[in-house]
């Protein structure tokens, strides 16, 4: 294909025991998904409906597993943050799906950071802003290798956590979600047509905070490939 300006790659992940990769189309991303952190936000823990907000497919920073990937810490803030998250891999379309059937568009599962200018993202929410510069950024969503659901089946229960330089920063259990996958993914394809290849970044558990350069990340959820990665100074 001719091109007027150069094109760019394709956005991919790694997935377990294969060569060959996941493209990504769209990322989506669940707010207060852990009643704990929508606590730790200012939140009322209610069960209200899940929210949702995305990030560009070219912000996966793609990490083996055992590999550590780098990230830049980015322009524009002061207060970069972590969030541990289950990200599911979607390998089928699906729209208007019900809770009970959503699971058959999931291709695999993986460990992923919605990484957050904290700063920009409380800024853009007390003016009623979209939240987009502190969520959708260069780099803004880290993730592990991909586990197909043929050779590992789904993640309902297991431990999430992260860690900073060795200590534990965030830890809870999947299975604490306000939303679990299906009815997340039931949700979600009211508003958008799940698509082969796109990602949903599923919520964070409570200890969300800040890192700065040169700071190590270790994400871990049981049964998946961890996720390490290092902050670099800006570039
Ligand atoms: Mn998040």
């Amino acid at each position: 294909m001719k091109t007027v300006i150069p094109a760019w790659d394709l956005p991919t992940v790694p997935v377990a025991g294969t060569d060959a990769r996941f493209p990504v189309r769209h990322i989506y991303c669940v707010g207060r998904n852990y009643a704990e952190h929508v606590k730790e936000m200012g939140g009322d823990a209610a069960k209200e409906p899940p929210f949702f907000f995305t990030k560009p497919a070219d912000a996966v920073v793609p990490v083996h597993a055992g590999a550590v990937g780098r990230m830049a810490y980015p322009p524009g803030t002061k207060n970069l943050h972590h969030e541990i998250e289950l990200v599911v891999a979607i390998g089928r379309s699906g729209e208007k799906l019900d809770a009970a059937r959503a699971l058959d568009v999931v291709y695999g599962y993986a460990t992923g950071l919605d990484m957050t200018r904290r700063d920009l993202q409380i800024d853009m929410r007390e003016k009623k802003r979209p939240w987009d510069v502190g969520k959708s950024f260069a780099q803004a969503a880290p993730i592990g290798e991909i586990r197909p659901v043929a050779s590992g089946g789904h993640v309902v229960r297991g431990a999430i956590r992260v860690d900073v330089n060795g200590a534990r920063r965030q830890s809870g259990d999947v299975a604490d979600m306000i939303w679990d996958v299906a009815h997340t993914l039931a949700f979600l394809s009211q508003l958008y047509e799940l698509l082969p290849g796109d990602l949903v970044y599923t919520g964070t558990p409570s200890g969300v905070g800040p890192v700065v350069s040169g700071d190590r990340l270790d994400g871990h959820i049981d049964g998946l490939a961890a996720l390490s990665i290092v902050v670099d100074p800006p570039r």
